[in-house]
């Protein structure tokens, strides 16, 4: 388990655990997409099974984002202690954006994973 984490934030395959999933990260201040390879480079897995196959990653993104919402509200109250929610929701919704790129990125690779594991 310790090991699958570890895999799908540095984002190998799969399949083999060796190849990597993503040609370029991609990034907010880049503003590029992350790009994926479409087979892995070492054991020849392909990473997208079927067109769309990629939309329930969405379910996946979608609940990263609201865990990294709560965790950032409950980390930022914490330290800030504003008794102004406006300001930690402003907070949140510019860290939000940045992580956009990380979450599509770590979104796809949770997904794979799921049906591997
Ligand atoms: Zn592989």
């Amino acid at each position: 388990m310790e090991n699958t984490v570890k895999n799908i934030y540095i984002g190998t395959c799969p399949n083999c655990r060796k190849g990597k999933v993503f040609k370029e990260k991609g990034g907010f201040f880049k503003l590029k997409l992350p790009k994926m390879h479409e087979k892995c480079t070492v054991c020849d897995y392909k990473f997208e099974k079927e067109p769309g196959y990629f939309y329930g990653a969405m379910y996946v993104s979608y609940m990263l984002t609201v865990g990294e919402a709560i965790g950032l509200y409950l980390l930022l109250s914490y330290v800030f202690q504003f008794g102004d929610n406006f300001q930690i929701f402003l907070m949140i919704a510019v860290a939000m954006i940045g992580l956009s790129f990380f979450n599509m990125r770590i979104s796809r690779i949770i997904w794979m994973y799921l049906f591997k594991i």
